[in-house]
């Protein structure tokens, strides 16, 4: 028989069991999100309690069809070993589940356990695995170093040619180093977006007020977006709210996903910035008019290289993913082609 949980003291029972556990109502809104599951997913509850499941980026592999009717069945799953999914990022773990009833004993939700299974089923391996991604890291950092030194070079004799043709009037030859310095600049741009991601520095981290850094980016990219013919509009609901992070970082990404917006609205139109809080959260919204992405699309964003631009890097959203990570906050998208995106940032509030 398997045990009954009761809803009533819910938190404090979830934050007694041993292993990452995320409680859930009906409509998958998630009621719980204990202390394991915080460090498990290296994620605030702030910025998953309250929200459906699926909605912060959190999917049950091969048991979200049999999770859906344990809610009408009460039918348990009991220790199966599977994949799951947090932010595009898999995590093998063995997972029971089972229905939370009401006192009045109709299913109201149901509660998940997840043990992790990644050292356990691959302990030598993975271990191996790590190593070599962090001499990868090493080695790529170095060498990305090594090949900006002589790109540095490249730039500056083809700026020398470039004057030279200029005075000679030699048109071709103007055109031939327009191209090479705008490919030098596409190198350029690949190796920082690919130095952030091998080899994060490492953070500065401190109590700031986040509409500062979003307040830096709007005034950076204006000029920008009148040169597309783009309309900026803000809505923020608060002027200070202190988040645990670093300026540079959220502007960056920022500055990526305005980037973004800007390109997908090839013929002009809006983007919005809005900002939201609650006590434990703060939302930040960047919404354009361009030309929105199919579900198939979306799949691809996040990954390292994916690019639908003739000179994209395809490192921008990864950067931005790593980035939102590191601030223990969440990134989501939401988009209809034909009538645009909306990049949603979440991050865990500070108290003033
Ligand atoms: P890049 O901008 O270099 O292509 P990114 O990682 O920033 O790389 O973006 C990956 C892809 O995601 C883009 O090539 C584009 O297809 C898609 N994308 C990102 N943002 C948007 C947006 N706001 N609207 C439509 N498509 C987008
Ligand atoms: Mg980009």
């Amino acid at each position: 028989m398997p045990r009954k949980f009761c809803i009533n003291n819910l938190p404090e029972i979830c934050n007694t069991i041993p292993a990452a556990v995320i409680a859930f109502d009906t409509n998958c809104r998630v009621l719980v999100f204990n202390k394991y599951a915080e460090s498990f997913f290296g994620v605030h509850p702030s910025i998953i309690v309250g929200y459906n499941l699926h909605s912060v980026g959190i999917t049950f592999g091969s048991e979200d069809q049999n999770i859906a009717s344990l809610l009408t069945t009460g039918e348990s799953i009991i220790d199966k070993e599977l994949t799951i999914t947090y932010n595009n990022t898999p995590y093998p773990v063995r997972l029971s589940v089972n229905p939370l009833y009401n006192c009045d004993g109709t299913i109201t939700g149901a509660l998940a356990i997840l043990h992790d299974n990644s050292l356990v089923s691959l302990p030598e391996p993975r271990m191996q695995h790590l190593e070599t991604l962090a001499s990868i890291g090493e080695m790529t950092a170095g060498t990305i170093h090594e090949i900006r030194n002589p790109l540095t070079s490249i730039s500056g004799f083809v700026q020398l040619l470039s004057v030279r043709a200029m005075r000679q009037h030699d048109e071709t030859s103007i055109e031939y180093c327009r191209l090479i310095s705008d490919e030098v600049t596409h190198i350029n741009n690949i190796l920082s977006d690919f130095l952030t991601l091998a080899k994060p520095q490492p953070n500065k981290f401190l109590k700031l007020n986040i509409i500062r850094p979003i307040s830096d980016v709007l005034t950076l990219l204006y000029g920008e977006a009148l040169m597309y013919g783009i309309d900026i509009k803000q809505n923020i609901d608060n002027e200070t709210l202190y988040v645990m992070g670093n300026s540079e970082k959220i502007r960056e990404v920022l500055i990526n996903l305005c980037r973004n917006a800007f390109q997908a609205m090839t013929r002009g139109g809006t983007l919005t910035l809005t900002v939201k809080s609650d006590e434990n959260a703060i939302t930040t919204m960047i919404t354009d008019t361009g030309h929105g992405m199919s579900l198939e699309l979306i799949d691809n964003i996040f990954k390292p290289f994916f690019t639908t631009k003739e000179t994209g890097t395809g490192l921008g959203l990864s950067v931005c993913q790593r980035i939102i990570r590191e601030h223990n906050g969440q990134i989501n998208v939401a988009s209809k082609p034909g009538e645009g995106t909306t990049f949603t940032l979440l991050f865990p509030r500070l108290k003033e």
